[in-house]
Formats: structure tokens, C-alpha cells, sequence
């Protein structure tokens, strides 16, 4: 069994952007520049933008956070939505979600610019990613399929079972696995919570993607010799033992699965770290107009 380090792999990930930007503001080019938008006062969301900020400084860029109360209308959001858009400084920007109920964040998604979605939810780079053309690629999904390069893992005739169908995760996720490329060129079997004998499915698996939102749902049981599991649940479990009174743990049984698998993540320390590290890289693509010239 390997561990697949997510935390190392984001740290050496930003080294090697860190070295871009240098490259990049010496050859005379501009510091790419990142926004954020927050609005209300989710104190889960500003740690989110707080981490997005630092990652930011850490690598060189600029960043810019805009922070707004709950009682923003929907107008004003959109209003700082289209400034972005128009601020040729800004190269790419993500609206922290969930927004207050009383905005569509449906509305204010539409109105990002593709080219400075990095993020990659604007349907724009939804459908790009689906046809195989370049896109911004959402975060979750776009670091998973890092580890799986970085760490060579083989995709190609693999049977891949991927547990959950969100549109942050799972569906992208069934998408990018079955395209022809490098990470790619899997069978793709999509299940979710209407899914009959799912281990049935997943005993088949030579690769797991779990994103339900279960502790230990994955268990030894329903997994094969060999099998590569990336763990991209994050669940609290009440846990005496810590100061904070619970601990956080994935979708697999880590304890079970661990033996019988080739490669795994951890949770914390897996897939996690990545998450900011591909709004990074997104970022960095979108300075050099990679993917929209
Ligand atoms: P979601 O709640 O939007 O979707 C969960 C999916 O699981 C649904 O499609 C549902 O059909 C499926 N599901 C539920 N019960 C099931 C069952 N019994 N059998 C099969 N499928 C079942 O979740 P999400 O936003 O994709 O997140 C999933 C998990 O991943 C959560 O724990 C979340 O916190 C975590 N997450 C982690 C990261 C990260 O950076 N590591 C990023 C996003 C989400």
C-alpha cells in the first residue's frame, strides 16, 4: 500500500508555480492576480477565502478579497461580478458559495466571464471540459487527477467506479476519466444514492473515487486486491480524545481498505490540499491565456 501524500504533492505543486512567477516578473510579464468574493458571514466560507488568500501570497500573486455583509442584494453582487469581469488586472476570480439565500447563485455563476472562471463551474468550461476541449477545470476534480499523474498511477482499460454524482465532484470527475488522454481512457461506472448493490460495483473497481459524504461508507469488504482509493469525503466524528471534541475522517474505512489497496489518500492530508493548489494553477493558466488564447 502507498500513501498518496496530497499535502506534499500541493506544497511541491506551489513550488513549482512560485518558480513560474518569478520566471514570469522577470521576463517583464505581469504578477498574476487572483479575486475572491465573499458575502455574509459563513464562518466555514471565510476560512475557505482566508486559505485561497494566503495560498495566493505564498506563491507570489497578487490577490484581492472582496468582502461584503449577508445583507448584499443580489444587484450588488452582480455589479462586483461585471468590475472583475472588466478589471484587466484581475485574471481570474471565484465568488465564494454558498451565497445568502437570497441570491441566485445560479444568476451570479452565469455571469462570471469564462475566461476568468477559475473555478471552472460557468457552463461555458462545463461543456468545454465534457467536449475534451481546454477549460478551467474545477478544483476537486482537477487535483485528483494530479495525484493520479504525478504519482503514475495507471488509468488507461482501468474500471474506475466514482461514488457520488455532485457536480463539484463526482459527475466532473466521471467526465475527465473517461476522456482520451494521458490520465484518462477509463470505463467509467457512475453510481450514486439510487444505485442498486453498490458493492457489486465497486468490487469490479480497479480505481474508487468516493465523494458521498459518509464516514467509513467504503469498507473492505466491498473492495478487490489492489484496488486505488481516492478519498475525497470529509466527515466530522465526534472524538472525545481531541481537544476540539471530534476528528475528521473520508468516505473509505481507512483502517479496512488501507491493506487491500495499491495507492490511497488520507483524510485529512489527501485530497484536500490540492483543492487551492488547482485554483492556482487555474490562475496561472489564465495569466498566460492558455486556454482562451
Ligand atoms: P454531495 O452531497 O453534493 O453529493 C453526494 C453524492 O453522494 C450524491 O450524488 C449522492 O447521490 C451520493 N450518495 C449519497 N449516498 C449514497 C449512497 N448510499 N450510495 C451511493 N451514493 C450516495 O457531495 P459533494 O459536494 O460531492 O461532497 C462529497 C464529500 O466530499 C463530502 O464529504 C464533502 O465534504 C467532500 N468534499 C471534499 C472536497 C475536498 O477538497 N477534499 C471537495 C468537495 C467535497
Amino acid at each position: 500500500m502507498k500513501l498518496i501524500d496530497g499535502k506534499a504533492l500541493a506544497n511541491t505543486i506551489k513550488e513549482e508555480i512560485a518558480i513560474e512567477v518569478v520566471a514570469l516578473k522577470e521576463a517583464g510579464g505581469k504578477t498574476p492576480h487572483l479575486a475572491a468574493v465573499l458575502i455574509g458571514d459563513d464562518p466555514a466560507s471565510a476560512v475557505y477565502v482566508r486559505n485561497k488568500v494566503r495560498a495566493c501570497e505564498k506563491v507570489g500573486f497578487k490577490s484581492t478579497l472582496v468582502r461584503k455583509g449577508a445583507e448584499t442584494t443580489e444587484a450588488e453582487v452582480l455589479e462586483i461580478v461585471k468590475n472583475l469581469n472588466d478589471d484587466p488586472d484581475i485574471d481570474g476570480f471565484i465568488v465564494q458559495l454558498p451565497l445568502p439565500k437570497h441570491i441566485d447563485e445560479e444568476k451570479v455563476n452565469l455571469a462570471i466571464d469564462p475566461k476568468k472562471d477559475v473555478d471552472g463551474f460557468h457552463p461555458m468550461n462545463v461543456g468545454r471540459m465534457a467536449l475534451g476541449l481546454p477549460s478551467y477545470l474545477p478544483a476537486t476534480p482537477f487535483g485528483i487527477m494530479q495525484m493520479l499523474d504525478r504519482y503514475d498511477i495507471e488509468t488507461s482499460g482501468k474500471h474506475c467506479v466514482v461514488i457520488g454524482r455532485s457536480n463539484i465532484v463526482g459527475t466532473p470527475m466521471s467526465i475527465l476519466l473517461s476522456r482520451k488522454a494521458k490520465v484518462g481512457n477509463c470505463t467509467v461506472t457512475l453510481t450514486h444514492s439510487r444505485t442498486k448493490n453498490l458493492k457489486s460495483e465497486t468490487l469490479r473497481a480497479d480505481i474508487i473515487i468516493a465523494a458521498i459524504g459518509r464516514p467509513d461508507y467504503l469498507t473492505a469488504d466491498m473492495v478487490k486486491e489492489g484496488v486505488v482509493i481516492i478519498d475525497v469525503g470529509i466527515n466530522r466524528v465526534d472524538d472525545a480524545s481531541r481537544k476540539r471534541g471530534y476528528r475528521l475522517v473520508g468516505d473509505a474505512n481507512f483502517e479496512g481498505v488501507a491493506p487491500k489497496s495499491s495507492f490511497i489518500t488520507p483524510v485529512p492530508g489527501g485530497v484536500g490540499p490540492m483543492t487551492i493548489t488547482s485554483l492556482l494553477m487555474n490562475t496561472l493558466k489564465s495569466s498566460r491565456k492558455e486556454i482562451y488564447g
